[in-house]
């Protein structure tokens, strides 16, 4: 038996008994640090043991580590930095607000708008029956100025009421032009990572979903990216020197590709790039190209200028087949990874074709 259930940065996908696992230490971590078991901090620390989302271990680890007791404040950052989507939720929660009290306005709006016609039309009507007169008598001049009079007091209402409402519906045209912007601000921040600024996880299986229905964009190719030895990296020369290697990295993939690529940070240290129109050999391209750009890049402590040597990537290369489960496109991809990663490092490789890996050897 699975639980599927998909959290921004972590899937949790376990069978029964290492669900049950997870949720032993995560109730017992919570009773440990005093905690209630609601189900955030459930769901935050159950994410942690399954280890599936290495900077949510890394920042857990270390609060752990130093011994901090763990806070609700701590608790809900880390939440918000790793489940995300709250300030989405408020932005989409507060838009429908203002949508409906700007839709209940325009309702009222429109209401009066109608009722001044009317009380216009009756008004007009009034005006028709004075000067037919009565029983067809010519009406008197003075009969005909009193209403001409009233009838042009009844059209600058009527002007001024239209005018105002112009006015209002302008306003209210503002108002949504303001909230599809905020809107649009929210879903791109959504979409993007916020450490190296390309696109996130969540944009990336999107985009993989789009992409592998777009018949006329076939071939389409990928490239998995694994740092090499990252964790030693941040071992030797600390996390914030390392969260510079993961935007040079980031940087140098969107250097490396194309108008229509898509590059996005996995996860961690791993980052993926699909290829629209792009057959096996020119991912191989990309992805080699992306891996001598890395590797010569001089590696230096910015407040020292001290060098830190070299940035090594491992890359794993597919191409999707028609009508394959995307699972399996990305699975070939992580195969290539890892082939790269026995295979010595600082290399791509494929499950696929063994022809361009002998060619780079
Ligand atoms: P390998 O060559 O086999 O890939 O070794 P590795 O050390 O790169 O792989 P491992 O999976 O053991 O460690 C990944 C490291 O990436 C651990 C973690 O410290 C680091 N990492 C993940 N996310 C971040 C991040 O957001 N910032 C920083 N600075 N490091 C991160
Ligand atoms: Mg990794
Ligand atoms: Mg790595």
């Amino acid at each position: 038996m699975t639980a599927r259930l998909t959290g921004a940065a972590v899937e949790f996908l376990d069978d029964l008994q290492r669900a049950k696992q997870l949720a032993d230490q995560t109730i017992g971590l919570l009773g440990k640090t005093q905690q209630p078991p609601h189900p955030r901090n459930f769901a935050l620390l159950y994410g942690y043991f399954s280890r599936k989302s290495p900077s949510l271990t890394r920042e857990l680890d270390q609060i752990l580590k130093t011994g901090t007791p763990l806070s609700d404040a701590a608790l809900e950052a880390l939440y918000e930095r790793h489940f995300g989507g709250a300030a989405e939720v408020q932005a989409i929660h507060n838009a429908s607000g203002v949508i409906e009290a700007m839709l209940d306005k325009i309702l009222s709006q429109m209401g009066e708008a109608r009722d001044h016609s009317r009380a216009y039309g009756q008004a007009l009507e009034d005006f028709s029956g004075r000067i037919e007169g009565d029983g067809g008598a010519p009406i008197s001049l003075e009969d005909l100025r009193t209403a001409l009079t009233v009838m042009l007091a009844e059209t600058r209402k009527m002007e001024s009421n239209a005018r105002r409402l112009e006015t209002q519906f302008a306003a209210a045209n503002s108002e949504l032009v303001e909230l599809k912007q905020s809107l649009d601000q929210v879903r791109l921040e959504a979409m993007t990572d916020a450490l190296t600024g390309i696109a996130n996880r969540k944009s990336f299986d999107q985009s993989l979903a789009d992409l592998t229905k777009n018949t006329e964009i076939w071939p389409l190719s990928m490239v998995m990216i694994d740092i090499d030895h990252f964790k030693k990296f941040n071992d030797s020369f600390g996390h914030q020197t390392g969260d510079q290697v993961l935007r040079l990295v980031a940087q140098t993939l969107v250097d490396c590709v194309r108008g229509q690529d898509f590059a996005a940070r996995y996860g961690g240290e791993e980052f993926a790039i699909l290829l629209p129109s792009t057959d096996l050999d020119g991912a191989y391209a990309v992805a080699d190209n992306i891996r001598n750009k890395v590797a010569a890049k001089k590696i230096t402590r910015r407040s020292t200028g001290e060098s830190l040597g070299q940035i090594t990537l491992s890359l794993g290369i597919s191409r999707y087949r028609p009508n394959e489960d995307v699972a399996a496109f990305v699975s070939r991809a992580d195969q290539g990874l890892y082939l790269a990663k026995d295979h010595g490092r600082n290399r791509v490789s494929s499950v696929e074709t063994l022809r361009e890996i002998a060619a780079s050897a």
